[in-house]
């Protein structure tokens, strides 16, 4: 018994059995009709996959996916299996689905790491790796004379005013006195903070010192406690461009290497030092040691790869032409404790998984082909699919244009960067049909006037007013090059970036009904005769163009 009597067209059978599988709210209720030539395949993915594939990209195994991190390995690894068994041709490397992006972990070689600290006549006071703990950027080689610092925590100042727009601007850090007129120059900084009991505080503090020292020409900073350091040293991950200044900028700043426990017992006793002078207002009492910083590390290659895979075109003439399906697989990790990102990227993610699908199982193929592709690093600056643009696997001139999801499982809602009154007014119960659309009007007006024909089949409120975040993910990176883009996002809400963002918040029907209009935006795209054109003004007026002339054909030439 159907749920609604309705005319279905071609293929009835496979579409009633299914219909009647279903819950009452069957996501076919929201997705709109598909063309006959793609609707077997359109219809075969259905809200509960989207839900077990976006609660395991989700899951604490996966660790909230941070590049260079198992837990995107692992991501990967899922993805890669999806279309492994889709039967979806792989043409990264070593036959695999994998494009490799350049990502270093540096990672520490305890064997040659310690600090050391001696006095004529006295047993050195050797501290190895594993009773070391804190960030470290660079191998760090230095020896001198130990300059002890005790570090009273200044109260921080009162944070600015917010302005208005809601935001807090130009935060001081806490001033340490007396540190300036300290010559440090080629001294082993060991620094003691006296602990505060507010933790805002003690970070602050160690941020502000770890800044102001960075100036002074010391051979070594080491930080010293009353407990046991917790945890190990850890090396940095990031994206192995040579150009990347950020990478450069964290490789200057002192490290935090950090010992403490019974190592600040012995420390003192070799110095002679009785512990009170750690209670003391003297920023640097005197001290007659020599100290070793011996911190080793070697940099590999992270876990930090694009995830693609093809189905090929079936036109000989038009197969070498690609229609592109993009999401990013990563997202902000554990930093502050599990980041989910069920919504920033895992709902794209799923998307581009059902979509795979959707073509792989629909018996009609494409002419042209397409890829489908899930980008590492985007949380760190879109640089997996700045890689994949600079290092194509397919001549970017083919790809007849990049469609790109990034959070489509939530309705927009007032968040933290809600600015104006309209904004921070909106209401989630308000945007269960909205779906922003960005970019389309940017380089290719055809591109623009198919996502608005196929929306009258897929009935969403699209809203125009997200610009500003076109910028915001991969697509710019392909649109920078001139191939025409279409972002679909549904909107920020309060649990973006939060560990809050959990699977258990994402419309599945949403979602569905979001991937099923992009597969045919596709489609179409794959079958037209005609490829979208790039209008030359709107060219002439993008902003951060990659290269003088743009990857896809012109109207003019
Ligand atoms: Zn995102």
């Amino acid at each position: 018994m159907s749920r609604r009597p309705v005319t279905l067209p071609f293929p009835l059978a496979a579409l009633a059995v299914l219909a009647a599988a279903l819950p009452a709210q069957s996501p076919f209720a929201n997705r709109h009709e598909l063309p006959e030539d793609r609707a077997e395949g359109g219809h075969s993915v259905t809200a509960e996959q989207c839900k077990q594939w976006l609660y395991t990209l989700a899951s604490p195994e996966f660790e909230g996916r941070q590049t260079g991190h198992p837990g995107f390995r692992k991501a990967a690894e899922f993805v890669a299996a999806h279309f492994e068994k889709l039967g979806l041709e792989a043409r990264g490397e070593d036959g695999g689905y994998y494009q490799t992006v350049p990502w270093s972990a540096t990672e520490i070689d305890g064997e040659h790491t310690f600090v050391k600290f001696e006095k004529a006549g006295h047993e050195p006071l050797q501290i190895p790796a594993e009773r070391l703990s804190g960030y470290v950027a660079a191998a760090e080689s230095a020896a001198g004379p130990v300059a002890l610092l005790v570090i009273t925590p200044a109260e921080p100042p009162e944070p600015p005013e917010p302005a208005s727009d809601g935001r807090r601007r130009g935060f001081r850090m806490p001033e340490i006195a007396g540190l300036d007129a300290l010559d440090l120059a080629n001294k082993v900084v060991v620094a003691y903070l006296k602990p505060s009991d507010d933790n805002r505080t003690n970070a602050m503090v160690r941020f502000s010192l770890r800044r102001s020292l960075a100036g002074k020409n010391a051979a070594a900073v080491l930080f010293v406690q009353q407990d046991e350091p917790e945890g190990n040293l850890r090396g940095a991950s990031g994206s192995r461009r040579a150009a990347n200044p950020a990478a450069a900028g964290r490789r200057r700043q002192p490290g935090d290497t950090t010992f403490g426990g019974s190592d600040l017992d012995s420390f003192l006793a070799l110095a002679g030092l009785d512990k009170k002078v750690l209670e003391g207002a003297e920023l640097a009492p005197a001290i007659d040691l020599q100290a070793t910083v011996e911190i080793a590390t070697e940099d590999k290659q992270a876990p930090a790869m694009n995830v693609f895979a093809v189905l090929p075109g079936s036109d000989p003439n038009l197969r070498d032409e690609f229609v592109v399906i993009g999401s990013h697989l990563d997202h902000v990790g554990m930093r502050g404790g599990l980041h989910p990102g069920a919504d920033d990227d895992g709902s794209g993610t799923t998307g581009v998984m059902a979509i795979s699908q959707m073509f792989a199982s629909n018996p009609v193929k494409p002419k042209r082909s397409v890829l489908f592709v899930c980008f590492a690093g985007e949380e760190d600056g879109l640089i997996g699919s700045g890689y994949f643009a600079r290092n194509p696997p397919i001549p970017l001139e083919s790809i007849v244009a990049e469609l790109q999801m990034d959070m489509i499982g939530r309705d927009e809602e007032a968040n933290a960067e809600s600015r104006t009154t309209a904004e921070r007014n909106e209401k989630a119960e308000d945007n269960r049909d909205t779906l922003h659309l960005v970019g389309t009007r940017k380089l290719a007006p055809a591109l623009h006037e198919l996502c608005l024909a196929k929306n009258e089949q897929a009935g969403f409120v699209i809203e125009y007013d997200q610009e500003g975040m076109f910028g915001r993910s991969d697509h710019a990176n392909f649109a920078r090059m001139g191939v025409p883009v279409a972002f679909f996002f549904t909107g920020l809400h309060r649990d973006y970036h939060q560990t809050t963002d959990t699977p258990d918040k994402i419309h599945y029907e949403k979602l569905l009904r979001v991937a099923s209009y992009v597969y045919d935006i596709a489609f179409d795209l794959a079958q037209a005769d005609d490829r979208p054109l790039i209008d030359p003004e709107l060219w002439a007026g993008m902003r951060g163009k990659g290269s003088e002339e743009p990857a896809a054909p012109r109207m003019d030439k």
